[in-house]
């Protein structure tokens, strides 16, 4: 192995302390961040992602409630719950959690978020803003691919201002939750991007387009799609999947999107799945939930 050890667990670390501070900050002055998840089903990586969140809302010492419905929940049951989030003073933020069952429509879910509570900007006005280089939120798991990105950069002598600039990011996976803000993010920077996403792989052209990323971010989950051949020599590599999968043993163990091993041979450096983008999400949530509950008091945003 060559490349650089991208170390999210590091980073959440020291993100997190400053978050501690900011917190402590509010709360002297009578304000206390609340955040809400909201689970319908029990999909794996949301149910651990969801108690990740709590552990880490409760060091904090903020609000937090968790809703969980069961995977047979209808759209209004659904829909019922963010209105009453909505309307909870005690709540500043609200992360409706991925995937929801099949006959609920996510998207009129989202729509059906407060704007102001809506952390993840999964709402089209947050989506729109952000779309536009004008984020209210910036969602926390794209967010920590560039907040990882940019502390790479700098512990390597490098100002990522001048970085991005007609630098090429390929985003591998184009969800609205993660692929697509990571986009937008990197455009912000001034970046060429290349978006791709199943379509891409089915037309056998994938690795043509990951090739020629000086930064790659994968988000496709599926368990070590990106190998050694699909990376540009001296690539920074972002690996946002997590993927659960059993062992011979019967244990269930998380590997991402990329190879880690067969791509550390070449790239410049690799975030790691656990201990890279994941640890970094969870403080950046609860980073937003601080910032819509001083919005809230400052009555906009
Ligand atoms: P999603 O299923 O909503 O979207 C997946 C995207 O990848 C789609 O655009 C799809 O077209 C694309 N895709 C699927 N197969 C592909 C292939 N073979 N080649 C290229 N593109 C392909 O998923 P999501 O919510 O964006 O999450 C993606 C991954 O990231 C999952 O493994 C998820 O668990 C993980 N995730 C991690 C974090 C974190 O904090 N680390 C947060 C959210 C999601």
């Amino acid at each position: 192995m060559t490349a650089d050890l991208i170390d999210g667990n590091a980073c959440a670390a020291e993100l997190g302390e400053e978050l501690a501070t900011e917190v402590k900050a509010l709360a002297a002055s009578g304000l206390r961040p609340g955040l809400a998840t909201l689970i319908a089903g029990s999909d794996y990586a949301a149910v651990a992602y969801e108690r990740r969140v709590r552990r880490l809302a409760d060091s904090l010492g903020c609000y937090y409630v968790s809703e969980r419905l069961s995977g047979t929940a209808e759209e209004a049951d659904v829909l019922a719950v963010v209105g009453k989030l909505n309307a909870d003073p005690r709540v500043s933020g609200i992360l409706v959690l991925r995937p929801l069952p099949a006959q609920v429509d996510e998207g009129h879910v989202f729509r059906t978020l407060d704007p102001q509570k809506d952390i993840e900007a999964v709402h089209p006005v947050n989506a729109g803003r952000l779309a536009l280089g004008q984020p209210r939120f910036v969602p926390s798991t794209p967010a920590s691919c560039y907040h990882l990105l940019d502390h790479y950069l700098r512990r390597s002598g490098r100002d990522p201002q001048q970085f991005y600039p007609g630098r090429c990011v390929v985003v591998v996976g184009r969800s609205n939750n993660v692929g697509k803000p990571a986009i937008h993010l990197g455009l912000a920077r001034g970046a060429v991007v290349i978006s791709c996403d199943e379509h891409a792989f089915i037309s056998g052209r994938l690795q043509e387009f990951t090739t020629q990323g000086d930064v790659l971010i994968v988000a496709a989950g599926v368990p070590r799609l990106i190998g050694r051949d699909f990376v540009k020599a001296k690539a920074i590599v972002i690996d946002v999947g997590i993927n659960p999968i059993e062992d011979a043993s019967g244990r269930i163990r998380l590997v991402g999107d990329v190879d880690f091993a067969k791509v550390s041979e070449l790239a410049e450096a690799v975030s790691p799945v656990p201990g890279g983008v994941g640890p970094v999400t969870d403080v950046w949530l609860l980073r937003n939930t601080m910032t819509a509950t001083v919005l809230r008091h400052q009555g906009g945003g």
